[in-house]
């Protein structure tokens, strides 16, 4: 048994009807039969949100994943509740909501650089409504991040379908564009590859939450540039608490 992420199905689902599974007095966690959680990965932060069960609703601190599931993390002063007892989860949606925003912004900047300049993302990181993205990208100066700020905003007004997809491997190892995103490297228990598409601009294996198109991504400002040597370059972002 394990929990079913509906996350990966549904970014979009704020609400759900669980199961508790099994408890962890230790670290005071429960795992839960199913979850809209994000537990964190891939730059992006896990959700918080709420917990009720018993005639309470509690705050999630926040999630982890193991083999076993979605781990959730209550307060050490509320008491567990037993395997069997039903769940009501909710997501903190207006973090997540921005955080689906700002991935899905930072796969446009990203989808840009490598479309424009062929330049291949190292790293990256984001809180709700900002991220930075590390490139090797020798060519890049201080001129060029107004145009591509000008190139990815065209891109949010193009208002691009953003679609995930869950492939077998092998399926997923013939799609020339993953191989830049290291997919080779996963290891090989890994049976299946949910890739993450901006049609007609990005392609990603990737397990975050993201917006159903590029509008929704709003006014992107590109706010600072560093340069951390003659090759490794960041950008960082910043977008609108609305779109
Ligand atoms: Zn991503």
């Amino acid at each position: 048994m394990t929990t079913e992420l509906l996350y990966l199905e549904d970014a979009y689902l704020r609400e759900f009807e669980t199961t508790v599974q099994t408890v962890d007095p230790e670290t005071h966690t429960l795992l839960l039969d199913r979850s809209a959680f994000y537990p964190g990965g891939g730059g992006q932060p896990a959700d918080t949100g709420w917990l009720s069960f018993n005639s309470g609703r509690y705050p999630v601190l926040r999630v982890h994943k193991t083999p076993e599931g979605l781990w959730h993390h209550l307060p050490t002063e509320i008491p567990l509740p037993a395997p069997g007892t039903l769940v009501r989860g909710e997501i903190d949606w207006e973090r997540r909501y921005a955080l689906m925003r700002t991935h899905t912004a930072l796969h446009i900047l990203c989808g840009v650089v490598f479309r424009d300049y062929g330049a291949l993302v190292t790293g990256g990181d984001m809180e709700p409504l900002q991220g930075r993205m590390d490139f090797e990208f020798e060519s890049l100066t201080k001129d060029l991040v107004a145009v591509i700020e000008e190139s990815i905003n065209r891109e949010v007004q193009a208002a691009r379908p953003v679609r995930t997809a869950i492939l077998p491997r092998e399926e997923a190892l013939q799609i020339p564009d993953l191989i830049r995103t290291k997919i080779n490297l996963l290891p090989p228990e890994i049976t299946h590859i949910r890739t993450v598409e901006i049609v007609g601009l990005d392609l990603q294996a990737d397990g975050g939450t993201h917006v159903r198109n590029t509008a929704e991504v709003g006014r992107i400002r590109v706010t600072d540039y560093k340069s951390k040597g003659k090759i490794n370059k960041r950008l960082y972002i910043a977008l609108e608490p609305f779109p």
